[in-house]
């Protein structure tokens, strides 16, 4: 697994690589825009090709970008649900100009508490963003299954998948966040609830479909459905969890990114050095 952390852009583009290097990461998340925010002024080309340069010059090996939080792939309202699928295009198109390796997205909520219509809501969204924006793919993240959020495990990302597949597999995999699993109730501080929880994304979502983990800890005990990132090895999932983490080999072809709350450059600095030590006690190179 290449080892990163959610890095600010805020300094601009190609300086968040600068950054990321001065902390360590072999791997980075951005967002493409402000996350709290519908409108943006567009990615010029000059923005990306800048980052695209900065990258090529660097040694960060993977590339993704995390969507806005306001983007609700499973509402029933008809005009937030076509605003969302609109910004979802949106963001793949900025990522492309960036030339990202993936995009992550929250599919959102949905109120219906139906499977089946819920996964049918989101993937009709995804499907129309796939289709307007030609290139990029994009994981679907679970959460942590807090209220009517959609996502929680591996069968409601299948169930979206599955729509999908037929003509948009290249396009589309998933995001493993650790924490919102835990906090969903796969309790990731043993062996036995990562097997679960990558199994049963083996089973419902195909292999080989994971293609970022945010390797968060997690500040409350697993099940309580609280979504609290804690540094790694200081929250309830432990080093033993993210030991287990590195121990599957279905997880080594994925990038492990940190989303920490805390003080740059430590909050980074340190956890992507933990993990890296992690990994130097696995059988993972
Ligand atoms: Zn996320
Ligand atoms: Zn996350």
């Amino acid at each position: 697994m290449l080892i990163g952390a959610h890095v600010s852009v805020a300094a601009g583009f190609p300086q968040s690589i600068d950054y990321a290097e001065t902390v360590g990461c072999e791997a980075i998340q951005v967002f493409a825009k402000s996350p709290q925010q519908w409108r943006a002024k567009p990615t010029s080309a000059e923005t990306g090709a800048a980052f695209r340069d900065r990258r090529e010059r660097s040694g960060i090996g993977f590339v993704c970008t995390h969507t806005a939080y306001l983007i609700n792939l499973g509402s029933e309202d008809d005009a937030l649900w076509e605003r969302s699928w609109r910004a979802l295009a949106d963001e793949l198109d900025r990522a492309a100009l960036m030339g990202a390796d993936a995009t992550v997205t929250h599919t959102g909520t949905n109120r219906s508490g139906d499977l089946e219509a819920g996964a049918r809501r989101i993937a009709d969204g995804v499907r129309l963003a796939l289709e307007t924006a030609p290139a990029g793919v994009l994981l679907l993240e679970n959460t942590a299954g807090a209220g009517s959020t959609f996502g929680t495990g591996p069968e409601e990302l299948g169930a979206v998948l599955g729509i999908l597949d037929v003509q948009w597999k290249e396009r589309l995999g998933v995001c493993l966040d650790s924490c919102h699993a835990h906090a969903a109730g796969w309790d990731l501080s043993t062996p036995v609830g990562w097997h679960a929880f990558t199994t049963g994304l083996e089973r419902c979502c195909g292999a080989d479909r994971i293609g970022v983990v945010h390797a968060n800890d997690s500040a409350y005990a697993a099940g309580q459905h609280r979504d609290r990132h804690a540094w790694v090895g200081a929250g309830t999932i432990g080093t033993a969890g993210f030991e287990s983490m590195f121990a599957d080999p279905r997880l080594s072809a994925a990038a492990a990114i940190v989303e920490m709350s805390g003080e740059v450059p430590e909050k980074d600095e340190i956890n992507v050095k933990v993990l890296k030590a992690l990994r130097a006690r696995s059988t993972q190179r």
